[in-house]
């Protein structure tokens, strides 16, 4: 197909205290009494009565709590699989992920793999997972990463960091409940709130952008800027706006493609695990050659929200280390077609990237 037939959230609830509905939007949903509802969540969340004494539990459902200090592995979804399947005869009724990037991709790829067979490194790729997920929620605490729109998610494998992109991906249902990000602390929502920001630069900037894209992205990009930037806003406009500036930014690479600092920060997510929004900040920093104006927009923000970010992280790194990150971040071809154009091997060369992962 010459155009691409993207499929879409088809369930969106938004609204401070929308995630008081969970349980009516679940109900019909359930398969049978022995069907459970899984739900993942942050860990951030254990012991927090406000959030976890709301979640409709009944039957068998159960409640998992998972760490987002790492980025969510292919070998992690296999466990989560295998466990369900030991402790429950019948499938669940549906997966519910509550939490950030981390926890929304892992509720995806869980889904999938619970009626796809073999491993979940397998389906990395393009299309590539052959039967429907089961049912899977999405309820975002923390906003930017757009992965609660979007049609991957990202895992790291043995091999590859690399998203299951496929039509079953998205959520059947998200729940917009901005009220939910009340306590993320300041330096992960810019973070976080950043690599919104960054969808949208690369998505503006890049050679696939088409006027699909375009909107959503001008209209994302705009709501960073007033979030981060100006000092008219509440605290519950700014959750608001950013809850949704993150679902407008990941509409907009839905329709094109990320660029120069996703591929880079890829690379360092790969060789020293730094976590995507933050790594995405310390490579874009260093990104004035391509995106000029828009790093120095970072850098106004960086300095209005008192953010500092690691440097040197790459000091210690041997040359083996540095072409490790190198073949990470040139796998990613569409980025850098997106980026630099279909001539894009020939404005781009291991030694440039040498030199600004050396900067970093
Ligand atoms: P995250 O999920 O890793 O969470 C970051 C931190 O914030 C964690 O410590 C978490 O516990 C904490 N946190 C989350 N909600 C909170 C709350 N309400 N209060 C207090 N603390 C809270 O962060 P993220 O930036 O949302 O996600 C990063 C992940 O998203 C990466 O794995 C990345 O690969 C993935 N990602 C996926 C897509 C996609 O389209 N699928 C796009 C971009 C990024
Ligand atoms: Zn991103």
């Amino acid at each position: 197909m010459a155009y691409k037939n993207y499929p879409m959230v088809s369930r969106v609830i938004f609204g401070r205290g929308s995630f008081n509905q969970l349980g009516d939007i679940l109900e019909p949903m359930r398969l049978n009494e022995k069907a459970p509802f899984i739900f993942l969540v942050d860990d951030v969340f254990k012991g927090n009565s406000w959030l976890t004494s709301r979640i409709p539990l009944a039957y068998k459902d159960e409640i998992i709590y998972i760490s987002a200090d790492e980025e969510p592995k292919t070998s992690q979804v296999d466990e989560l699989v295998e466990q369900l399947i030991l402790s429950h005869n019948d499938r669940p009724s549906g997966i519910i992920g509550i939490g950030g990037g981390t926890i929304l991709d892992l509720a995806k790829a869980v889904a999938i793999m619970l009626t796809n067979e073999g491993l979940a490194k397998d389906y990395q790729g393009w299309d590539l997972v052959k039967f429907p997920a089961i049912y899977h929620v999405g309820i975002p605490t923390i906003s930017g990463t757009g992965s609660e729109v979007s049609r991957t998610t990202v895992l790291t494998g043995p091999e590859k960091k690399l998203g299951i992109n496929s039509d079953f991906t998205p959520f059947d249902q998200v729940i917009l409940d901005p009220e939910l990000t009340k306590d993320v602390p300041t330096n992960q929502w810019f973070y976080t709130g950043m690599d919104c920001f960054i969808h949208c630069v690369e998505s503006l900037n890049g050679t696939y952008l088409n006027a699909f894209s375009k909107t959503y992205g001008e209209k994302a990009y705009e709501l960073c800027k007033e979030i981060f930037l100006e000092n008219n806003l509440s605290e519950k406009e700014s959750q608001d706006k950013l809850m949704m500036a993150s679902w407008h930014g990941g509409m907009s690479i839905a329709y094109s493609q990320v660029g120069v600092a996703h591929a880079m920060s890829y690379g360092l997510s790969y060789l020293l695990g730094t976590k995507h929004g933050i790594g995405n900040c310390i490579v874009f920093d260093h990104l004035s050659e391509f995106y000029p104006e828009d790093v120095k927009l970072f850098k106004d923000m960086k300095a209005k929200h008192k953010i500092d970010l690691p440097q040197n992280i790459c000091r210690d790194l041997d040359d083996n280390e540095f072409n490790i990150m190198i073949d990470i971040a040139l796998s990613l071809e569409p980025l850098w077609e997106n980026a630099l154009g279909k001539q894009w091997k020939q404005k781009i060369s291991r030694e440039k990237l040498i030199s600004l992962y050396k900067k970093m």
